[in-house]
């Protein structure tokens, strides 16, 4: 069976675990051996190569790494998965018998690096991950999919990593969950699994994601694992100890999509009361613009411009200050009113510039 297949249809969820880098023999296969007797992972990882921000730090240690995570597989009996970022990776990677291969997010974003690669695979049977790109670009993720899809590559699986900001507070790479999820509806019959370890960037925090990548229905998680993760040499403030992968995989909960008839029926009464809400919701969203109309003519009538910065300000705060009060994150408040308030303008704008006819539209009529 196809790997994708399998953990779309195995048991959820399908773990991936290892450290971020393999660093010494001993490291490597201490750390699977033991994430393999807490049957913890149903396939293992170690980077080889590494694609690292700033030079001069540890970028993996190449070739040699191979035969460890290899044998770390052997004596496991679990498959094995490395990044390749270039065809002489890959072609060592086969050489090697490296079960699986992942294209990493600095490698998604380039569409060269990802057609070398595709190249490089053509005429192969093995089973491709592909990490998001780092910026939130829907189809630079799925082009990478067909580029792998145009040689012949169709066991492929999604990896959602999060997306890279400038010094965001929480996260290292924001998840934006939207995207993933576009990604489903665009390729449902792909796997995805999230990787909490990049997402979070702290090990405070992979409960936290884990626990909402499962609620989002992914089919598996990618969760980097170290023997000693204070002294990793390379992302260690994210990785956990194999016991710190056991407790973080005992505390989830893991919610069914299947639904009996009894709750499935008493969910389908609220949702006809939301979808009555929904309903009026968008009633009063058409009043509004009605009004916003009304106003526009005024202002078109009276040579006013349509933004009146100081009301705007005015609304919005006075929305933000209550955001507690509906029971709604100040983000939401701000989005809902900035998309409300463009409608709006939209609105006026037709009302105060209405379409001129150019003549050629005057002699088709
Ligand atoms: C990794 O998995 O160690 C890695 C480098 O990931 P990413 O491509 O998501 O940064
Ligand atoms: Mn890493």
């Amino acid at each position: 069976m196809s790997l994708s297949k399998k953990i779309k249809e195995g048991n959820r969820p399908f773990i991936i675990a290892g450290p971020c880098s393999a660093e010494s023999e001993q490291q490597t296969i201490s750390v699977c051996q033991e994430i393999a007797k807490n049957n913890s992972a149903q396939m293992l990882r170690a980077g080889i190569w590494k694609p690292r921000t700033r030079p001069g730090c540890f970028e993996g240690v190449g070739e040699e790494g191979l035969e460890w995570i290899v044998n770390a597989g052997k004596l496991t009996n679990l498959p094995t998965t490395i990044e390749v970022a270039k065809r002489s990776h890959v072609e060592l990677a086969l050489k090697a018998g490296i079960s699986s291969l992942w294209i990493g997010a600095r490698t998604t974003v380039n569409p060269f690096a990802v057609q070398e690669i595709a190249d490089a695979l053509k005429g192969v049977n093995i089973p491709v991950m592909i990490k998001n790109p780092v910026n939130p670009d829907l189809s630079l993720w799925l082009g990478a999919f067909e580029r792998f899809e145009k040689v012949g590559i169709t066991d492929l699986t999604a990896i959602h990593r999060g997306f890279s900001v400038y010094n965001h507070r929480k996260y290292r790479n924001v998840p934006s969950w939207e995207l993933p999820i576009a990604l489903k509806e665009k390729r449902s019959q792909t796997p995805i699994i999230c990787d909490p370890s990049h997402i979070s960037g702290k090990r405070e925090l992979l409960f936290e994601v884990s626990q909402k990548a499962m609620d989002l229905n992914f089919d598996g998680l990618m969760i980097e694992t170290h023997p000693d993760p204070d002294n990793a040499w390379s992302d260690s403030n994210q990785q956990v100890t194999p016991a710190g992968l056991k407790e973080i995989l005992d505390a989830i909960i893991f919610r069914s999509q299947q639904v009996s008839t009894d709750v499935a029926s008493q969910i389908d009464e609220i949702r006809e009361k939301v979808g009555d809400v929904d309903d009026q919701l968008f009633e009063l969203l058409y009043e509004r613009m009605k009004f916003s109309e009304q106003v526009g003519q005024l202002k078109r009538d009276n040579n006013i411009t349509i933004l009146q910065e100081e009301h705007w300000t005015k609304i919005i705060n006075n929305r933000l200050n209550n955001s507690d009060e509906y029971r709604l994150t100040p983000v939401f408040v701000r989005q809902f009113m900035d998309a409300i308030h463009q409608e709006s303008i939209r609105h006026q704008t037709a009302i105060m510039n209405p379409k001129k006819k150019r003549s050629d539209d005057a002699k088709s009529d």
